[in-house]
């Protein structure tokens, strides 16, 4: 429920908004190339998750093949 601004004193105010901070993420680092990914998520870097490549990186991929 909204409560008029100068009804809420600075100690009310502030300790409700104590609970308000962001938490830092918890990276991990990947088992293939060491760099730090987030949890459960594939590696950013390489492309690996649970040791075993699941996305192609943009450099290996060949774009100049005419397979069409
Ligand atoms: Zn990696």
């Amino acid at each position: 429920m909204a409560v008029p601004k100068s009804k809420i004193t600075r100690s009310r105010r502030n300790n409700r908004r104590s609970h308000d901070a962001l938490v830092a993420g918890n990276p991990n680092e990947c088992p293939n190339c060491g760099e730090l990914k987030r949890p459960h998520h594939v590696c950013s870097s390489c492309g690996h998750y649970a040791e075993r490549e699941v996305v192609a990186l943009a450099a290996d991929i060949d774009l100049d093949d005419d397979a069409a």
